[in-house]
């Protein structure tokens, strides 16, 4: 089997009309989920209404995790008491190292550092009873099962990481969140193709990603899109939730 990647969602932070960018990487013998947002059992479900094979909340072992804004971690709590109380299997978190050290304190603690037993006692928990942590290596690529994950930092508000995955030779690219960042592309570009993020503010205006060279543009597929976004309007291939890329 080839590098898969399932569209899970597109949509931004805003969206009225889609889920918020995640992605889901298949090979041979991983599985492995970017990013989490809201209402990630329905999204995970709706890969199965699209055409593909369903996917639940049991499936996912592994999730990377590329920054703290909600509309990108904002499902993991979902996901992680899911696997405690009805699975009762650990997944992975994969992240940065000040995404990882910022999950709990900064996203989940609220919610997640106490347990209530049958018996009425309470059970102070941390992130780690939770969910195995990995942080993604700074000196070179970490493996995860049989595919391996290389990143930079983006230009966004917080901590963000742009990833490369590649499986047998074959690499897709995703920005994550950033501002127009031309080395970025550049670093992403060496894929066969990648998922490239466009919105406004400090996102990526559409009309950079427009005025890139053709055999780089070709690579290109827009996420992270506001509900505006018209696919017929612009020469930039679009991600539409349900696609499937083998690379
Ligand atoms: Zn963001």
């Amino acid at each position: 089997m080839a590098l898969k990647v399932r569209v899970v969602g597109v949509g931004d932070a805003f969206t009225a009309r889609y889920y918020n960018a995640c992605l889901l990487v298949e090979s041979a013998n991983t599985r492995l989920l970017i990013d989490a947002p809201p209402a990630l059992a329905r999204a995970l479900r709706d890969l199965g209404e699209r055409g593909g094979e369903t996917v639940s909340l049991d499936d996912v072992d592994s999730v990377l995790i590329t920054h703290l804004h909600g509309d990108h971690c904002g499902g993991l709590e979902q996901l992680l008491f899911w696997r405690r109380f009805v699975t009762q299997r650990k997944c992975s978190v994969y992240a940065i190292a000040p995404v990882l050290a910022g999950l709990w304190e900064g996203r989940l603690r609220g919610g997640m550092d106490v347990l209530l037993d049958g018996e009425g006692a309470r059970h102070p928990l941390r992130l780690e009873d939770y969910a195995t942590l990995v942080t993604l290596g700074a000196e070179g690529p970490t493996e995860i099962g049989d595919l391996s994950i290389a990143w930079r930092e983006t230009v966004h508000h917080i901590p963000t990481s742009a990833l490369k995955i590649t499986h047998r030779g074959a690499t897709f690219g995703y920005s994550a969140d950033t501002s127009f960042d031309p080395s970025l592309i550049a670093w992403l570009a060496e894929s066969a193709l990648f998922f490239h993020e466009t919105n406004l503010g400090i996102h990526t205006p559409l009309g950079a990603l427009e005025s890139l060279d053709a055999a780089t543009r070709a690579k290109v597929r827009l996420i992270h899109y506001p509900d505006f976004h018209d696919p017929a309007q612009t020469s930039m291939a679009t991600a539409r939730e349900g696609d499937a890329y083998t690379v």
